[in-house]
């Protein structure tokens, strides 16, 4: 009888320790998908159809000045009100252009003087 509840006691401490790991293991499988979905944002390319029709370059000085006449010298990305990154950053978030980085350096014509 006493043989026999020893192994019940064991078995019930086994099956405690395994929940363990699967719960686990479970948590760290959850832990790396958050990883993924906190995935970089890609950098946004000038061949992007969006990007294309609101004429953005990842250099400023590079706007086609005669089609998109509302470029003024010193306008880009950095200074613009839909910008948001830390500062000095070389690239960061884009309002228009979500899930993907532009350029501080760079311009488009929804450009708006940040306040
Ligand atoms: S809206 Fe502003 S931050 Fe976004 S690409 Fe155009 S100029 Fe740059």
């Amino acid at each position: 009888m006493e043989a026999t509840q020893r192994n019940s006691n064991a078995a019930s401490i086994n099956k405690r320790r395994f929940m363990f790991k699967v719960i686990a293991a479970t948590a760290l499988s959850g832990t790396s998908g958050l990883v993924r979905a906190q995935a970089k944002p890609v950098e946004l390319s000038e061949t992007d159809p969006q990007a294309v029709s609101l004429g953005y370059k990842v250099d400023a000085t590079k706007v086609d000045k005669a089609k998109f006449k509302g470029y003024q010298a010193g306008h880009q990305c950095s200074n613009c009100n839909l910008f948001k990154a830390e500062a000095n950053a070389a690239n960061g978030a884009c309002a228009i252009f979500p899930g993907k980085n532009v350029a501080a350096k760079g311009w488009c014509s929804a450009w708006i003087k940040k306040g």
